[in-house]
């Protein structure tokens, strides 16, 4: 368990969508080895050398929000970069708040050390593993993807697995063939999300035409391999 304190780059007190079915407060920790074109939050990337939110003060918020939210949600960045995620879950579950995470399966060791102490998990897949650095831009990344999803579709933790789409990223008959292996993994809740332009700073992503993508027999074909599908345009 890491004891340094987590770098939190941002706050959302209150959240009803960050966590299903639950009232959240979010925290945005800093930090991502990954490179992907479509991320929401590329100033989270880097780690700065000191939190632009203390720890301390989330604390605070918390112990001022008790009764008025749920859970807590660590998100990002990507939350597994800093060793002190376990600390940090384990603190606001001491607080009597759930504690839910996004990620992007991109540590297992630091992932299968948090699981224990999570109560919902989101993660995304963001293509066949053998084809995550057209994504991310790093050499290996879809083997610790692999591993993540596994682990947490074995853990018995509850969780969403979802995919960004993009026609440049994803053709539809990738995506299939994407949703037939998760489903052989195991996976039971999928979602595909659309590219969201806001946030992303590739120019080229946010001016593509996502008229008619991936198709509705594409979704259908989809949806029919998952107990619980969900499809998400941009709101
Ligand atoms: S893994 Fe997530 S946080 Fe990291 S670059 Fe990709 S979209 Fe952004």
């Amino acid at each position: 368990m890491g004891s340094r304190q987590i770098n939190i780059g941002g706050v959302t007190p209150f959240s009803a969508t960050d966590y299903p079915g639950k009232f959240a407060t979010v925290v945005f920790v800093q930090g991502c080895p990954w490179r992907c074109g479509y991320c929401h939050n590329p100033h989270l990337q880097e780690r700065t050398r000191t939190a632009q939110v203390p720890w301390d003060d989330v604390l605070a918020l918390l112990t001022r929000r008790a009764g008025l939210i749920d859970a807590v949600v660590f998100s990002g960045g990507e939350p597994t970069t800093d060793p002190g995620l376990v600390r940090a879950i384990a603190q606001v579950k001491a607080m009597g708040f759930g504690a839910g995470l996004h990620t992007a399966c991109v540590y297992p060791r630091r992932l299968e050390l948090a699981l224990p102490l999570l109560d919902w998990v989101g993660f995304d897949i963001k293509a066949p593993f053998a084809q995550y650095e057209r994504i991310t831009g790093v050499a290996g990344s879809g083997e610790h993807a692999r591993e993540c999803a596994a682990m947490i579709v074995d853990s018995g933790v509850p969780y969403e697995c979802r995919t960004t789409i993009h026609p440049s990223l994803l053709a539809p008959h990738e995506i299939l063939s994407l949703a037939m292996m998760l489903s052989a993994l195991g996976v039971r809740n999928y979602a595909l999300q659309q590219f969201r332009a806001q946030g992303c700073t590739d120019a080229v992503l946010g001016a593509a035409a996502l008229d008619g993508y991936p198709g509705q027999r594409t979704l259908d074909a989809v949806g029919s391999l998952f107990e619980q599908f969900t499809y998400r345009r941009p709101g």
